[in-house]
């Protein structure tokens, strides 16, 4: 698999000096550990990038693990998919594919243990009132009525807790520590809860189950994980991860906090990606617009993009935000070299070359792509009456419109330079309905042998040999760069884009898109790079997703055409 040049970072330096000091025997031993509770956005990319490549570059393993300890939101179908995300990305966690749930009777065991040194104890305040007594950042909490239980009955409250006792939230198991701790985490946190919910894996097994940073650093032990990287979010939780592990006396990872990938115009909250699509604000987990893996897979985005992109934002200590543009421009810039380039036009005008003979037809050379000779031509049809773009023909051009005008000529792609001699008007409406041009057959190949230049270079589709396909343009999901940037009262989906999906029903296709399949990518020449959608695209109705336009269009043809 190609990888782009890895740059060093933080977190290397830290790996480096403990293969140095002989820290974990010089082993390296990463994990990627999803919660099953909805689908992975780019974010997560990150991650898995991060935690797969320093593995493999350390020559080291690194786990596929789903923390798996909340009964409520997590179900087999993100776990399914999570699997096929991260395979897709191209990683491989060969047979190292574990949950957290297949360790919660060993994570029980540990609990007890702790219960028995006198470092945990079942506690009867309710949630309200353990909320209460934890005190705030600048005054200490209150211990615990509860807190100087004697071993032996927490252990018998806490077995009976595991046999189904008590009700959900009459009773906890803490950890003990210091409740004027001055990290609030460490006043003696919650380790299990009664949950009298069935779990996807264990069924109605349990009815108690770990917290999260009980489970995420025994999880990480267990594993003989040596270096557990996660998000800023969590240095708070790292004085409580280390107490856990340093108490039991267990293998002991290093927690290393990175920056989270956040970026413009979109959110990455799985909570409330879930909800735009409960409420049908995009038509899936996969819609091309959301910043999941399965929403840029079908976007057309590849894997090698992603971690290219991955690589190029690098791995930071302070979070930012990256600009969307800069995940464009890695797509961008891989397909412009692979994928070919053909014509389409998207909203069809009518030209008739009044001087090109009724039944004439004929083949003209294009290249596949400019930036890789290897991809070969392809003969595209010409004939008497084209589609070109809407958008390129104006009656009254402004100042800077150097495509069609009445009387002006501008250059076919590949054909040859035509000018406008007339337009014809929907009589009602006024609307232009169809271009008469003549052509001059001394340009075919797009040069004119007297010299002559013309200032613009356009796209065509032969009528009579034009395919009909929808086309579905996308733009940013936001219209804020921050959607959480919001008036008094109103949510982030007040920032929700309303143009953010345009479809253009009818579009004119070159031939030669006829067997394009599912996921085949294409630029449209001067509109952007397109892939045929995995969902709703069939052999009787081609549908293309826009994946991202060109970064300048204009600019660019008219340089390069104009020679
Ligand atoms: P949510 O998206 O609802 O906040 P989460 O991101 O915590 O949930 P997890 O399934 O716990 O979801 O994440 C798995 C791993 O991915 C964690 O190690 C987490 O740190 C990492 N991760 C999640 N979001 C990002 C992000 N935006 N950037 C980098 N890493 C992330
Ligand atoms: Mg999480």
């Amino acid at each position: 698999m190609s990888t782009p040049k890895t740059r060093t970072n933080f977190i290397r330096e830290i790996i480096n000096e403990d293969l140095k000091t002989n820290k974990y025997k010089g082993r390296v031993h990463t994990r990627f550990p999803p919660e099953p509770n909805g689908y992975l956005h780019i974010g997560h990319a990150k991650s898995i990038c991060l935690n797969f490549s320093i593995a493999a570059d350390y020559r080291g393993l690194c786990n596929l693990r789903f923390d798996d300890t909340n009964p409520e939101t997590e179900s087999i179908e993100y776990v399914e998919s999570i699997k096929g995300d991260v395979r897709w990305l191209g990683f491989d966690w060969e047979d190292r594919l574990f949950f957290a749930s297949d360790y919660f009777e060993q994570l029980y065991k540990y609990a007890v243990e702790l219960i028995k040194k006198g470092k945990a104890y079942v506690c009867d305040l309710t949630m309200d009132q353990i909320r209460e007594y934890r005190g705030t950042l600048t005054e200490p909490g209150k211990e615990s009525p509860y807190r100087n239980r004697p071993a032996e009955e927490n252990m018998d409250l806490f077995e009976r807790m595991r046999t189904g006792e008590f009700e959900e939230g009459s009773r906890v198991l803490r950890a003990k520590i210091d409740m004027a701790h001055p990290n609030i985490l460490m006043r003696d946190p919650t380790l299990y809860r009664i949950r009298r919910k069935k779990h996807y894996r264990t069924g109605d097994t349990w009815c108690i189950y770990p917290t999260y940073d009980f489970t995420h650093c025994l999880s990480d032990s267990i594993e003989g994980i040596t270096h557990s990287i996660c998000t800023l979010e969590f240095e708070n939780n790292r004085p409580l991860y280390d107490w856990i592990l340093a108490e039991l006396e267990v293998h002991h990872p290093q927690q290393i906090e990175f920056a989270r990938l956040n970026f413009s115009h979109t959110i990455m909250s799985k909570r409330k990606l879930m909800e735009l699509v409960e409420e049908g604000q995009v038509s899936g987990w996969d819609d091309p617009r959301m910043p999941t893996l399965s929403g840029l897979r079908r976007r057309g985005y590849t894997p090698q993009s992603i971690r290219n992109f991955c690589e190029v934002i690098g791995v930071a200590k302070a979070n930012s935000i990256i600009d969307i543009v800069v995940l464009e421009n890695s797509i961008r810039e891989e397909l412009n070299k692979t994928v070919p380039r053909v014509m389409a036009v998207l909203r069809p005008l009518k030209v008739v070359l009044v001087n090109y003979p009724e039944d004439k037809e004929e083949g003209l050379d294009a290249i596949n792509n400019p930036e890789d000779p290897g991809m070969g031509t392809r003969k595209v049809p010409f004939s008497r009456v084209l589609y070109i773009e809407r958008d390129d023909f104006r009656e009254e051009p402004p100042k800077k419109f150097f495509r069609l005008a009445p009387g002006r000529e501008v250059r076919l792609r590949y054909a040859y330079f035509i000018t406008c001699v007339d337009v014809v008007k929907d009589e009602k409406t006024g609307e232009v309905v169809e271009l008469h041009c003549t052509y001059d057959p001394a340009t075919r190949g797009g040069g004119a042998p007297d010299g002559r230049r013309v200032k613009s270079t356009m796209h065509w589709v032969s009528a009579k040999h034009a395919i009909e396909a929808e086309v579905r343009l996308y733009d940013h999901l936001f219209t804020k760069r921050d959607p959480f940037e919001v008036e008094e009262g109103a949510d982030y989906k007040s920032n929700l884009n309303p143009n953010s999906l345009e479809v253009l029903p009818s579009c004119k296709m070159e031939p030669s898109l006829k067997n394009a399949v599912p996921e085949s990518r294409y630029q449209f020449e001067r509109l952007g790079y397109f892939c045929v959608d995995t969902v709703d695209s069939s052999a009787e109705k081609l549908v293309f997703i826009r994946t991202v336009s060109l970064r300048d269009p204009w600019a660019k043809i008219s340089k390069a055409s104009d020679k």
